[in-house]
């Protein structure tokens, strides 16, 4: 799906919620476009001695509940569409969450696989310095995306201190610990999608203690799900990544697969389970199926293969509009995505709101206040769809627009 596509499709969602929520025409406009967008154009030297030039943004959608937060992507196909459109969703999650924090998301169109890791560096220092005056604790806080990880939050946090001459973790979330990050933090998207799994199968009156369960995506959303799941006694019976899969109905032991995929770099090649494809887990009979790996997994085009009772979405956007409508009919519960994982910016809050006390959580603080904030929302998404007669996902977006809804017009307009 192009970045043209996903904002298009972005911008729908938000105009139903608003219809269905009765919103006044000018908060709908408000609600639709981003509040700034900036472009940078980044200089950088290459281990070669050549001078490249890589574009980048950060798009500020909606502030009225709190600070912008989002995350930076880098990614060579990414564009000011795709930014658009996450940036919007971003507004929307944290209003889910019911965290004090606005919406935005930055981008860098260039592949970090093919990168050093000095050139990342330079790339992460420029694009900061860039940005140094859009950014901050209280305006604009980043945090990781697809492409970026910990060490490029920890080259912002040192860039930004540099040029504001003090030290100022709090500028980003999802720093590395020793620097001022979170307990919890890594694990904390995947974490969340176990949660909201575990909530799901508790109102379709599923066992969790028995239910099996198959993932797409096995990086950093796809195997703490799969580990907080197997700690609730929950089977994993199919797992799969970018080379391929592994299905055993029995499940599969996960502690020893994620040594393999240390190992390795992939689930290829373990030694239990048969053999499947990337895509094939999508279709296996199983009570909740997990993609978490890249957006528009499920399309119009699969979705009737799809044998799960509920799809819980780890991934940003990886069922289609069209998929949606073939999974509603089938009768197959969707978790969204603005809901299920909102783990990752509910434990950055974590972050943000320690670093500002200069306070410390243990791990086990961390997780219970996590479960808490989710099972609530998570009924809350509930209740709303019930009230609308909508599914989860619409039920998820009514919410999140009538909460920034409600925030816009008690702030009201300046000057
Ligand atoms: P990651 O790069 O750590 O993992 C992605 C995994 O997907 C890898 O194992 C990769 O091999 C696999 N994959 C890629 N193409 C595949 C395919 N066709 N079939 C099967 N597997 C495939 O990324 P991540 O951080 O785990 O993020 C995954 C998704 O979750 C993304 O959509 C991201 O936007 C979303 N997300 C992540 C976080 C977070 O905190 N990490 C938070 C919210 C949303």
């Amino acid at each position: 799906m192009s970045g043209k596509d996903f904002y298009r499709d972005t911008l729908g969602r938000i105009e139903r919620s608003a219809e269905r929520l009765g919103l006044e025409e000018g908060i709908r406009e408000i609600l639709k476009y981003p509040r700034r967008v900036v472009e940078v154009y980044l200089p950088v030297r290459m281990d070669d001695g050549s001078l490249k030039v890589f574009w980048g943004c950060r798009v500020q959608h909606n502030s009225a509940r709190g600070p912008y937060k989002g995350g930076i992507r880098y990614h060579e196909s990414t564009d000011l569409e795709e930014v658009k459109a996450l940036a919007a969703l971003m507004t929307f999650k944290s209003a889910v969450a019911d965290i004090p924090f606005g919406g935005a998301k930055g981008g860098v169109a260039c592949n970090p696989k093919a990168l050093s890791r000095g050139e990342l560096e330079r790339i992460t220092r420029r694009y900061t310095a860039a940005l140094a005056n859009d950014i901050g604790p209280y305006t604009d806080i980043p945090a990781p995306d697809v492409g970026t990880n910990p060490q490029t939050m920890a080259w912002i946090v040192d860039t930004y201190s540099q040029l504001k001459g003090r030290k100022v973790p709090e500028v980003v979330t999802g720093k590395p610990v020793s620097i001022g990050g979170s307990q919890g933090r890594e694990e904390a998207t995947g974490r969340g999608v176990a949660i909201c799994a575990e909530e799901a199968m508790r109102h379709m009156g599923l066992d969790v203690q028995s239910a099996s369960i198959a993932i797409q995506g096995f990086g950093n959303v796809g195997t703490y799900a799969a580990l907080a799941l197997a700690e609730r006694g929950c089977r994993i019976i199919a797992v799969s990544d970018s080379r391929g899969g592994k299905y055993d109905p029995r499940g599969l032991p996960i502690g020893a697969l994620l040594e393999h995929k240390r190992r390795t770099g992939s689930v290829v090649g373990f030694k239990d389970g048969s053999d499947i494809g990337s895509d094939q887990v999508l279709e296996v009979e199983c009570d909740v199926l997990i993609p978490a790996a890249l957006q528009n997994a499920i399309t119009g085009g699969n979705a009737n293969g799809v044998r799960a009772k509920i799809v819980v979405e780890g991934a940003n956007g990886p069922t289609s509009p069209e998929a949606d409508e073939v999974l509603r009919r089938k009768g197959v519960m969707v978790v969204p995505d603005i809901l299920a994982n909102s783990g990752g910016v509910i434990v950055s809050y974590f972050e943000w709101t320690q670093n500002l006390r200069r306070e410390y959580w243990e791990l086990e603080e961390v997780r219970e206040k996590l479960e808490r904030r989710l099972t609530c929302q998570f009924k809350k998404v509930l209740e709303t769809s019930d009230e609308f007669g909508v599914p989860l996902r619409d039920g998820a977006f009514i919410l999140g627009v009538k909460r920034v809804a409600e925030a816009l017009e008690t702030l009201g307009l300046f000057p």
